[in-house]
C-alpha cells in the first residue's frame, strides 16, 4: 500500500502550470469564499514546511490517505496528493522529502500519569526489572548511592513476582534496608511493599483496622501487617512520608513529556491530578509552571482527583480549579473516580465471588447511590467524569451513574469515559454507546502475560473470562473506543499497544498465542483510539486529532508504513519526527531536511 507516486518531483514544471490544474481541496481555506478566478498559487505560496512523498493518514471521515502536508504557522494547510504541493512552495519553505515514511495525526493518550510516572522513574525505580531478587539488588544499590534519604521512595515492582498471592513480604526488605523506612509502589500503583521501618513510621500494628477502600495485609495467624498494603491503606504511610518536592515533580514531568513526545504523542489527559494534600502530587501547578515557561510540549487535559473520603463539598474546588488552570496548553474540565482496585489482589469489585474466595468481590470506593448523586452533579456542573473500573460491578456502577445524570440533566455533551474495563459484563457491552460513555482501554494489558495467567483466570470462572478486555465487543455496538496507556503502569509507547490491540500478543514477544482473539481489532481502529477518538475524549477534534487543512499541524512522522508491515512488527516502528502546532518536539528537522534530494 505504499504510495509511489513521484507526480509533483519536477518542482519548477508544477510551478510553472496553471493553477487550475492543483487538485480539488474543497475545504482549503485559503481558496474557499474567494468570488471568482483562480486563487493563484501567490495566496498559497509560502507555507512554512512542506512534507512530501510520505504515507499520509489522515485520519479525516474517510479515512483518506494523502501524500504531502503543507503547514503554516500553526496550522495545516494543504493535506492531499503530491501533485498540489508545488503551489504551498515558497523562497523561505522548508521542504522535507521523506519517501518510505507513514505521517499520521500526533498520538493522544486518553490515560497516563505524566508527573508521577516521572517522579517514578527518577527515584527508585524498578520498571523493567523482573523478579524478587532483582527488586532487593536495585533497592540495596540505591539505599546504598543515597545514604542521605531520610526514606526510601520507590516504584515499578510486579505483583506477580509474588504470586499466587500478589502481597509482598516486608522481611525480604528490611534484609536490604533495616535502617530507614522503604515505600515501593507497584507498577499498577495499586500496591505498595514497605518494610518495618515503614509501618513503624505510619504506626500500623495489628490493631490497625483497614481503612475504607483499602486493606492492610496480615498474617492470618498474628494479625501482624506482612509488608503489602492495599489502595486507601496506602494513604496511611505516605501521610507520614516526606513530601514530594515542587522540583521533583517539574523534573518528573519534563522528564515525561519528552519520552511521550519521543513516542509520536501531542497531548493527553493525565488521568490523576490532586488539588490537595501535603503528601500527594499536586500537579496542577506543575504543569501551570511548564506551560508558563512555554515548555509544556502537549495539550493537556488534567482529570482532578475525586476524594473518595470526602463528598460534594469538594466540588467548589473543581470549579475554582477549572476557572484558574484552564488556559494555553492545559484544561482543568475532568473530574476523575476511582471505583474500585485491580483484579490480582482481589481488589476489583465483581458481580461474582472471586473464585475459591468466598464472599470476597473486592472494593466499591464510592457508594453506588452516592456515585450516582457526584456524577448527576459533575454533568450538570459540564464536568467530564473520567472513571476507574476495573472490575464488572464497578462498570455498571459507573455506568448507572452516568444513566442517572442523564435522567436528571437530559443528554448533554459530557464525554464521561471509563478507563481500563477489564472485564464487562456482557449486558453492560451495549450501554456504552447507548449512554454515549466512550470506552477507554489500555490495551497493552491485552494479552496473556502472568498477570493475567496466574493472577486473574485462576479466580475467575471460564464463562465470565471470556469478557476480559472485550475490545471488539464494544467496537462492534458503535461506542466511541479511546486508547491510553496509563504510564508508567505500562509503556507508554503508542505502537506497542496499538500493535497488542490487533494482535492480542505481547509487543515485546512475550506471547505467540493471540488472547480471546475475537477481541481483536483491525489497525485503522486502533490508529483511530489513539488519534480522532482520544481528541474527541478531549473535546478537541475539532482542531486536532486528523490531518485535515485548517487543523492544527500535530502530528507524528513514522520510520514506516504500518499498513504495509505484519502486525507484530508495529512496535519496531520509530518516531523520527513529532510536530506539536508544527513545531517539532521530537526529531531533529535540520537532519530530515538534508536528507531531502
Ligand atoms: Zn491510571
Amino acid at each position: 500500500m505504499s504510495k509511489p507516486f513521484r507526480t509533483a518531483l519536477v518542482l519548477a514544471l508544477a510551478l510553472s502550470l496553471p493553477a487550475i490544474a492543483g487538485p480539488p481541496q474543497p475545504t482549503s481555506g485559503s481558496a474557499a469564499g474567494r468570488p471568482g478566478g483562480a486563487p493563484g498559487a501567490a495566496s498559497k505560496r509560502g507555507a512554512d514546511l512542506v512534507i512530501r512523498g510520505a504515507a499520509v493518514y489522515t485520519m479525516d471521515a474517510v479515512r483518506r490517505w494523502a501524500e504531502a502536508i503543507a503547514i503554516k504557522g500553526d496550522r495545516i494547510v494543504y493535506a492531499g496528493p503530491d501533485g498540489g504541493i508545488a503551489d504551498y512552495v515558497g523562497a523561505r519553505t522548508r521542504v522535507l522529502e521523506l519517501p518510505g515514511t507513514m505521517i499520521v495525526p500526533g498520538f493522544q493518550d486518553a490515560h497516563v500519569h505524566p508527573v508521577s510516572g516521572g517522579v517514578g522513574y527518577l527515584g527508585c525505580a524498578l520498571y523493567g526489572l523482573v523478579g524478587r531478587d532483582a527488586y532487593l539488588q536495585a533497592v540495596a544499590d540505591y539505599a546504598a548511592k543515597h545514604p542521605d534519604k531520610p526514606w526510601i521512595r520507590g516504584e515499578g515492582w510486579q505483583l506477580s513476582a509474588f504470586a499466587p498471592t500478589g502481597v509482598p513480604d516486608r522481611r525480604l526488605l528490611d534484609g536490604v534496608v533495616p535502617d530507614r523506612p522503604v515505600y515501593l509502589e507497584s507498577s499498577d500503583g495499586h500496591s505498595a511493599w514497605v518494610n518495618s521501618k515503614a509501618l513503624a513510621a505510619a504506626g500500623i500494628t495489628k490493631e490497625t483496622p483497614d481503612p475504607a477502600g483499602g486493606r492492610i495485609d496480615r498474617d492470618p495467624k498474628t494479625g501482624e501487617a506482612v509488608g503489602g498494603l492495599q489502595d486507601s491503606a496506602m494513604d496511611l504511610v505516605t501521610a507520614a512520608m516526606p513530601a514530594i518536592t515542587a522540583q521533583e515533580k517539574i523534573d518528573g514531568l519534563r522528564y515525561a513529556l519528552k519520552m511521550l513526545n519521543g513516542f509520536g504523542i501531542t497531548s493527553f489527559q493525565d488521568a490523576s491530578v490532586n488539588l490537595d494534600g501535603d503528601t500527594s502530587y499536586r500537579s496542577i501547578d506543575t504543569y501551570r509552571t511548564l506551560d508558563r515557561e512555554n515548555e509544556l510540549t502537549a495539550r493537556v487535559v488534567a482529570s482532578l482527583w475525586w476524594d473518595r473520603h470526602r463528598g460534594e463539598e469538594q466540588i467548589p474546588a473543581f470549579l475554582e480549579a477549572r476557572r484558574k488552570y484552564t488556559r494555553d496548553n492545559l484544561r482543568a474540565t475532568t473530574v476523575k473516580i476511582m471505583q474500585d482496585g485491580v483484579m490480582e489482589v482481589q481488589t476489583a469489585a465483581m458481580l461474582e465471588p472471586y473464585v475459591g474466595k468466598p464472599g470476597v468481590r473486592g472494593l466499591t470506593m464510592v457508594e453506588p447511590e452516592a456515585l450516582k448523586r457526584a456524577v448527576t452533579t459533575l454533568d450538570r456542573e459540564g464536568f467530564q467524569v473520567h472513571f476507574h473500573a476495573i472490575g464488572d460491578a464497578a462498570i455498571r456502577q459507573c455506568l448507572d451513574a452516568v444513566e442517572a445524570a442523564r435522567r436528571a440533566n437530559g443528554t448533554r455533551d459530557g464525554r464521561h469515559h471509563i478507563s481500563h474495563l477489564e472485564l464487562i459484563d456482557p449486558a453492560d457491552i451495549p450501554r456504552f454507546r447507548r449512554l454515549d460513555v466512550i470506552a477507554n482501554f489500555q490495551p497493552l494489558w491485552a494479552y496473556a502475560d502472568d498477570y493475567i495467567t496466574e493472577l486473574t483466570l485462576p479466580f475467575l470462572e471460564a464463562r465470565r473470562a471470556r469478557w476480559l478486555y472485550p475490545i471488539a465487543s464494544v467496537l462492534r455496538t458503535g461506542a466511541v473506543v479511546a486508547f491510553g496507556s496509563d504510564w508508567s503502569v505500562s509503556s507508554a509507547n503508542p505502537l506497542e499497544e496499538i500493535e497488542t490491540a490487533v494482535t492480542r500478543m505481547g509487543a515485546l514477544g512475550e506471547t505467540d498465542t493471540p488472547f480471546i482473539p475475537e477481541e481483536r481489532i483491525g489497525l485503522a481502529d486502533a490508529l483511530a483510539a489513539f488519534t480522532i477518538n482520544a481528541a474527541y475524549v478531549n473535546f478537541q477534534e475539532d482542531r486536532t486529532g486528523s490531518i485535515e487543512v485548517g487543523k492544527l499541524a500535530d502530528l507524528a512522522v513514522l520510520d514506516r508504513n504500518l499498513f504495509t508491515i505484519p502486525p507484530k512488527q508495529i512496535s519496531d516502528a520509530k518516531v523520527v519526527l513529532t510536530l506539536l502546532g508544527g513545531k517539532p518536539v521530537h526529531g531533529d528537522l535540520e537532519a530530515l531536511t538534508k536528507k531531502e534530494k
